[in-house]
């Protein structure tokens, strides 16, 4: 039979109704003939209680006893659907990642999957059980160890089971109806997409759009899995909801097709440091060793001699930055005057294959932030985006102002 795989995030497994409802979302799907794969997330806000379970414990945590506690939320719901499935007679069983197994990396709290065995729930497949309940976010290492994916990591616990199981569809259920221009919850403008490219859902979702972890995109696009983001709250037919899909498989789109933003940046200056070959290496090794994401990086021109080093990253991994650089300066290996941060900051992109083929898109940008007094802070281009730090009180004006400018309320 036909495998579908149909992934609950938190607000859709909020409540013990709500699971019903999902449940009975599945029961639609193996009526049609499918097999089902259903990945759940945690109860909405119970992995953030987790976390600080987590953090007022132990600060400076061991990342295994981190993943052994906040992989614990999506065990809960996964036994829950399996029950609720069970009382609507559709022969269900749960699966802990560790149950199927789902091999991962083993590095904690950002672990990568690298296979996912299918025998054990194929054959209680062909022994007629309908619907596979597996915990999502979690997998184990090679040391059998509980490891857990990254934030929003249930979105790809689901593409990697569809590849694996070769699903017809992946069909990532939240709480919007698809994917939007822009964040609908800080854009009332926002107009939902019935089709995205891989790579501007990629360039999205990696610039701060959580609607899906980047990872499971990245997995989509590399297998070819037919990926929909549809909404949990709502009747749906076959047609509902964003279809991820190749560039080929979509008409029409606008040059810029979505504005991104991501909150928590901060904006870190070194200053004097000494302009010579080696030092952006001794940088940005320290940083790395120290398991700090940069982001974007700016190099001043330098006089005399002495230049400032700026980059980014998420504010929440400042002190590990400030500390791997103070290391770096009392060994001796790097001399710099301050390092200067600023954590009030965010990133606003526009994001469009359009833009491969359209000259002007940044320049519009840069003038419509000019019109609302906004200052740019960094700016950073690729082939399909542009993004701007800019002052973290102007997210909101900033997004809006620019989907008013690219008029991503109209279809193109
Ligand atoms: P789930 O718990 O189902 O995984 P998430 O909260 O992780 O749900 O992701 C859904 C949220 O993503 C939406 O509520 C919305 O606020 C946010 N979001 C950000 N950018 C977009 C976008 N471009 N389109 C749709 N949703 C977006
Ligand atoms: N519960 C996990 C989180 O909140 C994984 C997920 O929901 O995707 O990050
Ligand atoms: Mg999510």
């Amino acid at each position: 039979m036909p495998v579908l795989v149909m992934k609950f995030g938190g607000t859709s497994v909020a409540t013990l109704d709500r699971i019903k409802r999902a449940a009975k979302r599945v029961g639609v799907e193996v009526a049609k003939g499918y097999d089902v794969i259903v990945i759940v997330s945690a109860m909405s806000g119970k992995t953030n209680e987790l976390v600080g379970w987590v953090n007022e414990t132990s600060p400076m945590y061991d990342a295994r006893e981190y993943d052994a506690v906040v992989s614990s939320g999506e065990n809960v719901t996964a036994g829950l659907m399996a029950l609720t499935l069970q009382e609507m007679d559709v022969p269900a069983r749960s699966w802990q990642g560790w149950q199927v197994p789902v091999k991962t990396t083993s590095s904690h709290s950002a672990a990568r999957i690298e296979e996912i065995p299918t025998e054990n729930i194929m054959g209680r497949f062909e022994q007629g059980m309908r619907v596979a309940v597996v915990a999502g976010f979690q997998g184990v290492s090679p040391e059998g160890r509980i490891t857990t994916l990254g934030r929003g990591g249930s979105d790809t616990t689901a593409v990697a089971f569809a590849a694996a199981f070769g699903a017809e569809r992946c069909d990532i259920y939240t709480d919007v109806d698809g994917v939007y221009t822009t964040d609908p919850r800080i854009c009332e403008k926002a107009r939902k997409l019935d089709r995205i490219a891989f790579e501007e859902m990629l360039e999205l979702a990696s610039l701060g759009a959580k609607v899906l972890q980047t990872r499971s995109v990245e997995l989509a696009m590399r297998y070819k899995v037919r990926l929909r983001v549809l909404s949990s709250f709502e009747e749906q037919s076959d047609e509902a909801g964003t279809l991820v899909c190749d560039e080929d498989e979509i008409m029409e789109s606008n040059v810029v097709a979505g504005v991104a933003h991501s909150r928590d940046e901060a904006k870190m200056t070194l200053l004097s440091v000494a302009d010579r070959p080696g030092i952006a290496a001794t940088i940005f090794t320290a940083l790395s060793d120290a398991n700090v994401n940069v982001d974007m990086i700016v190099q001043n021109i330098s006089e005399e001699g002495r230049t400032d080093m700026t980059f980014s990253c998420p504010t929440d991994q400042v002190a590990r930055a400030d500390k791997a650089l103070a290391a770096a300066k009392a060994d001796g290996v790097l001399n710099f005057s301050e390092l200067v941060a600023d954590t009030n900051v965010c990133k606003v992109s526009v994001v469009g294959i359009g833009m491969r083929s359209h000259t002007g898109v940044a320049a519009k940008m840069f003038r419509v932030l000019s019109d609302e007094a906004i200052n740019i802070k960094v700016i950073t281009t690729s082939e399909i985006k542009i993004s701007v730090l800019i002052d973290r009180k102007y997210m909101e004006l900033a997004v809006q102002a620019l989907h008013d400018a690219f008029e991503l309320d109209k279809a193109g």
